[in-house]
């Protein structure tokens, strides 16, 4: 198979990641026979110093015409401050907007080996497999907003439309698990929320009769995240709620690093990143974990490319390399002696089948 993915490294450790990402893709385009071409592009603070645009022309355009596009992270100190009127932030939403992806899958799963780097006991770790979906293109970020000197404002819409089609592939993902949804709003207080729970209610039982649906407010759900996750099979929430959210469940995985993530819309093409930040505190040192990136190089092959063999190939080599003890920094036990970014990627690479 051919495919053309853009890689768009970005700020701080998102080159570290993404060179390690690039490096899994060829080595299976080599066991596998495809090939792969990839164009790198930039975005974010790398971009804004080199064109003064965190969304380039020639990004834009290369990702228009890829299969897949493969993403660091954007931001950093250098561009962070509040007043700057072009900020890194602005590709990544100018990416999610132009490229159509209104779904981001999160899903949280444990690696029992790794539960006591989790702050969360490990006793409520167990049984815990979450995938968290996430509107990603309508709400609150995307809303009109204003500012004047002591007074600012950002308005959240939500659409039916939008509504309706991010429940149906969260009911859709549902009845492939455990056939449980969870609705996760702000009913008691939001217009948007109300509308998004009537017609939570109205699409599941037209079109999913047989899902066990459940809604949570949100303050409630971040408790019961913590308290109860095995509760939890299909979250699926607007667009700000998901992004808090889903940083909190990557704690029960007991690091950033370790999670993935995937961004569709109604076509194949997608837009594929871990779950973490440029994490200036580590950048340049060759310590960041490979396995979120990784892992999300896998949901690339099987949600982009239909590959589902390969995909399956690298998630039983990273589980198998945490299984064997093989650790970056951020998971490390005290002590132990943690792997590079290259090392743990080597690793990684040496159990592909
Ligand atoms: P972060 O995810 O960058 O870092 C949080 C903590 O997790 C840090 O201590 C970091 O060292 C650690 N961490 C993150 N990824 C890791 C990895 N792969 N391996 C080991 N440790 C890892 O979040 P932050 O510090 O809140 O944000 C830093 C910058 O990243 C900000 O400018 C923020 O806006 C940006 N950001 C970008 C994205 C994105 O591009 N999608 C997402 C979140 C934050």
């Amino acid at each position: 198979m051919k495919a053309l993915i853009t890689v768009l490294p970005g700020d701080g450790i998102g080159p570290e990641v993404c060179e390690a990402g690039i490096r899994v893709l060829e080595g299976i385009a080599n066991k596998y026979d495809h090939h792969f071409e990839f164009s790198e592009q930039l975005i974010g603070g790398a971009a804004i110093d080199a064109v003064q645009d965190p969304f380039p022309t020639n990004t834009q355009a290369s990702c228009a015409e890829s299969d897949a596009i493969l993403l660091g992270a954007v931001g950093g100190p250098k561009w962070s401050d509040p007043n700057a009127s072009i900020r890194p932030e602005q590709g990544l939403l100018a990416l999610r907007l132009a490229l159509e992806v209104f779904a981001n899958f999160r899903p949280v799963k444990i690696f029992p080996e790794l539960a006591s780097a989790s702050p969360i006991k490990t006793t409520r770790l167990e049984g815990v497999d979450i995938m968290v979906v996430r509107e990603l293109t309508g709400g609150i970020y995307f809303g009109d907003k204003t500012r004047s000197d002591d007074r600012a404002s950002d308005l959240c819409i939500y659409h039916r439309y939008e509504i309706e089609r991010i429940i149906r592939i969260a009911a859709n993902l549902a009845s492939k698990r455990r056939g449980r949804l969870c609705s996760i709003d702000k009913a008691n207080v939001l217009e948007t929320s109300r509308l998004w729970r009537d017609v939570t209610i109205n699409t599941i039982s037209e079109e999913f009769p047989t899902i066990e649906l459940e809604h949570m407010l949100v303050d409630a759900a971040a408790m019961h995240l913590i308290n109860r996750p095995a509760h939890f099979d299909v979250m699926v929430t607007e667009n700000m709620f998901g992004d808090i959210l889903t940083d909190e469940a990557s704690m029960l995985a007991g690091s950033m690093g370790m999670l993935p993530s995937a961004s569709l819309g109604d076509s194949t093409r997608g837009l594929y990143e871990p779950i973490h930040g440029s994490a200036p505190d580590i950048a340049g040192q060759g310590i960041a974990n490979p396995c979120g990136m990784i892992a999300s190089c896998a949901l690339l092959l099987r949600h982009s490319l239909n590959l589902t063999e390969e995909a399956e190939n690298i998630d039983n080599a990273i589980q198998d390399v945490i299984h064997s003890g093989g650790r970056t920094t951020d998971i490390a036990e005290p002590g132990q002696v943690a792997l590079s970014t290259r090392e743990m990627t080597d690793q990684i690479m040496d159990r592909l089948l």
